[in-house]
């Protein structure tokens, strides 16, 4: 296999989590008499670009299908973080009615519903139609559709061109990372600015975050590789912010490369420090499987340890990142009864691979486990300030970066 983005052949590999389904592939009682799906879990490293992405296995659409459950709203964490994020934008940018704004994987209209409150006419792309519907109850207009280059000249031709190009937790997500630059350039008005955000894999690899790693999640970036990848069509990172979001995110901020705004020293800061880690050698991406292995090994043996004390034991939200770490760890319902989650989509499945079934907020409560894993470790602190107020004896538990219990 070649870099997605530079074309090099990738020899080197940054983590083997053997086989797993999709992440977001729940199953529903019916399905366990099917076979499951399974691909390889193999994420490469390339040497000459520093792209860290998953190994080829499968196209996009067998894993956006159309019941694709993650509604952005769930979380009143992030609904307040899009909507500052709103607020910022048109304060900085100076928005008004006759700017334009797209979102590009705008999911429920979690973000741009800030923005018609506001009266600035908005655009939300989203192929899943679930999440769609939702957006567009809201007020919001949405194209269905996958975003790339075709859609970003269609828009230019179409005089759609916008002051403001959002796209949030999309970036990662996208199999070709080339084609989908080019759509954000031929989308952006001159002057225009595009914002990003994305797991930054500086701190991917410093918290040894691999269940931030799935399928779906097709790139692990670094400000490095995004400038690099900005630059060969004709864009430019002439910003950056630290975003505390999903265990530590870059939100940057893009122009047409001869735009007037010049290059912040935020940007020269975090690229010397990914320089000074390494980032542009091997050595932390070699280092990186073991320190996985540790995690997984320390939940089995704390989840063996709690069972053969007569202790119970039931996880809190069924997020993709949980479904990495209980199928790499090979944990089953016998070690992990179930697992609550507030989104409505997710109730009355089961999680895949592991076949740990999905229960309501209210089934932890009347359970009363002695011990809560927090499988989204991102939003640990919500949920446990949310969870300690109904299970005042439960102790509270996460696995990564470490096995914490408290
Ligand atoms: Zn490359």
């Amino acid at each position: 296999m070649n870099c997605r983005h530079c074309g090099t052949p990738l020899t080197h590999t940054f983590v083997d989590l053997g086989f797993a389904p999709p992440s977001n592939a729940y199953l529903t009682e019916a399905d366990l008499s099917k076979p499951e799906k399974y691909y390889p879990l193999k994420v490469k490293v390339c040497d000459c670009c520093w792209l860290v992405q998953t190994e080829d296995y499968a196209q996009a659409d067998e894993l956006f299908s159309a019941d694709y459950a993650y509604f952005s709203s769930t979380s009143s964490g992030w609904l307040a973080h899009a909507k500052r994020y709103a607020e910022q934008m048109m304060q900085q940018l100076g928005l008004y009615a006759d700017s334009f704004v797209i979102e590009v994987a705008s999911n429920d209209g979690y973000l741009l519903k800030n923005f018609v409150e506001a009266g600035i006419p908005c655009l939300g792309i989203e192929p899943t139609v679930s999440t769609a519907k939702a957006a567009e109850q809201l007020g919001i207009p949405v194209l269905r559709e996958f975003f790339g280059e075709a859609l970003g000249k269609r828009l230019a031709k179409e005089g759609s061109q916008a002051d403001l190009i959002a796209g949030n937790n999309v970036y990662a997500h996208v199999p070709d990372i080339n084609d989908f630059t080019k759509g954000l350039k031929a989308a952006l008005k001159p002057g225009g600015t595009i914002t990003l955000e994305f797991p930054h894999l500086m701190r991917l690899i410093e918290d040894s975050q691999f269940d931030t790693i799935y399928h779906e999640h097709f790139s692990y970036l670094s400000l490095f590789t995004v400038s690099k990848i900005f630059a060969t069509v004709g864009l430019r990172v002439w910003h950056v912010e630290e975003q505390s979001t999903h265990g530590g995110s870059l939100r940057i901020f893009g122009c047409h490369a001869d735009d007037a705004r010049q290059t912040t020293k935020a940007v020269l800061r975090i690229l010397q420090e990914e320089a000074q880690r390494g980032m542009q050698t091997l050595a932390p991406y070699v280092e990186f499987h073991p320190r996985a292995d540790r995690i997984k090994n320390d939940l089995l043996e704390f989840l063996i340890q709690q069972k053969n004390a007569g202790k119970t034991i039931a996880a809190y939200g069924a997020a993709a990142k949980g479904n990495t770490l209980l199928n790499y760890a090979g944990v089953k319902p016998d070690l992990l009864p179930f697992v609550s989650d507030a989104a409505a989509a997710k109730q009355e499945k089961l999680m895949p691979g592991s076949h740990i079934p999905i229960m309501n907020p209210q089934a932890i409560i009347e359970a009363k486990p002695d011990y809560v894993l927090i499988l989204p470790w991102n939003i640990a602190e919500e949920v446990e300030s949310q969870l300690s107020k109904v299970l005042p004896n439960a102790q509270f538990v996460t696995a990564v970066p470490a096995l914490k219990v408290q």
